[in-house]
């Protein structure tokens, strides 16, 4: 059970007094206490975990202080749709709205190989009317020989370039705590030119201790990006570890699965899971065309499989795409042969317009009352 708190009401309060003395009265029920501070309210979630059938939702509901009550299945507790769950599907960061029902690209590189490079890339994303980004730092390569990123070295400059072109939330990939320390202190170091959302990658989908930690902080949204040989069950449990750690700013990436039926694509295309996320969860969803895809073939309609597949993450209503891209992708340290180029990022937006408002046409047709925040191209 999740008792949603009135704003402003926390757990000093004599409201929160009231109803933890009754909760006392049942056996085996231990109360976590969820706060989102807002930019205005305190917002208080009481999760209610153990034997709650025992508890009256009506009886709970008519408590002073109390705004409403939500009966959870034991499946995806916090980020979860259950009955009568009028709890938000979106969030705001950095000025930027994450939502069930907008969408957002975030056209990057895959990894951050040079100034000149991530200059060129934000260059392009402001004369394109973008805010948000992909910029990796921290790369998990499958050979140890690879080159494994620049890690916090190459941070104050993408801020710092991030800032001059307006870019307001960069994705970059974390696979070890100190890398969130690393970003915060950049971030600080720098002024806060830019915000940045944490991203774990396919290979750490179920690191729990690392969702743990990620989960704890409140400062960053996650992307959480779907395992690539798991179940999608699996990896939703996974987006609720980070949950239940009090970060609900998630957004579920969708990247494609591993399994040789996919080829010749580097991943089988799992994008009819956008819907089924949304119905399942109140969380955002994401799709990966690049890693899904992994190279730059084009079909005989001269259009590329990577926009094509954009395309079928957005007419189901995807709500993020991040997008790998290079100045030259030739030269691209990580993911070369899978990046689109500057003077493609223009019709890739124009495409994401057209498909995206094919999609708003749907939702019409079939009367859905969903809000049309749309994307501005
Ligand atoms: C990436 O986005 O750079 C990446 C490594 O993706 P994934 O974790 O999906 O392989
Ligand atoms: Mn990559």
């Amino acid at each position: 059970m999740i008792i949603v708190l009135k704003p402003n009401i926390d757990t000093a309060s004599r409201e929160y007094e009231r109803i933890e003395s009754h909760v006392k009265n049942f056996q085996n029920i231990e109360i976590l206490v969820h706060n989102f501070q807002g930019t205005e309210k305190l917002l208080t979630e009481l999760h209610l975990i153990g034997n709650t059938a025992a508890l009256s939702v009506e009886e709970i509901r008519g408590f002073p202080g109390v705004d409403h009550v939500i009966r959870v299945s034991e499946v995806y507790r916090v980020l979860g749709r259950h009955k009568g769950d009028s709890r938000p599907n979106n969030f705001t960061y950095n000025g930027v709205t994450f939502s069930q029902d907008n969408l957002n690209v975030f056209a990057g590189l895959c990894a951050v190989d040079s100034p000149e490079s991530v200059e060129a890339m934000m260059k392009a994303l402001q004369e394109n009317g973008q805010v948000c980004t992909r910029m990796g730092a921290y790369k998990p390569r499958t050979s140890p020989y690879s080159f494994q990123g620049h890690g916090k070295d190459c941070l104050p400059y993408v801020f710092e370039l991030a800032g001059k072109y307006g870019i307001k939330v960069i994705a970059m990939e974390v696979t070890h705590e100190k890398h969130v320390d690393e970003i915060g202190d950049a971030l600080a170091k720098t002024g806060s030119p830019t915000g940045v959302m944490l991203q774990i990658g396919t290979r750490n989908t179920q690191n729990f201790e690392l969702l743990k930690i990620v989960g704890r902080q409140q400062e960053f949204p996650v992307l959480l990006k779907r395992g690539f040989g798991i179940t999608l069950d699996e990896s939703l449990h996974a987006a609720e570890y980070l949950a239940s750690e009090g970060n609900q700013m998630v957004i579920f990436g969708l990247r494609g699965m591993k399994t040789n039926i996919g080829d010749p694509h580097r991943n089988l295309v799992d994008f009819a899971h956008v819907p089924v996320v949304k119905r399942l969860t109140r969380m955002p969803v994401c799709v990966d065309p690049s890693h899904s895809v992994g190279s730059r073939s084009r079909s005989s309609d001269n259009i590329l499989d990577i926009m094509h597949v954009t395309a079928q993450g957005v007419i189901t209503g995807a709500n993020m795409i991040l997008v790998d891209f290079h100045p030259d992708p030739g030269k691209a340290l990580v993911d070369g042969p899978q990046a689109l180029r500057m003077d493609e990022l223009r019709p890739f937006l124009d495409d994401v317009a057209i498909v995206r408002q094919a999609f708003e046409q749907r939702l019409a047709l079939f009367g859905s009352d969903k809000a049309h925040a749309g994307f501005q191209p």
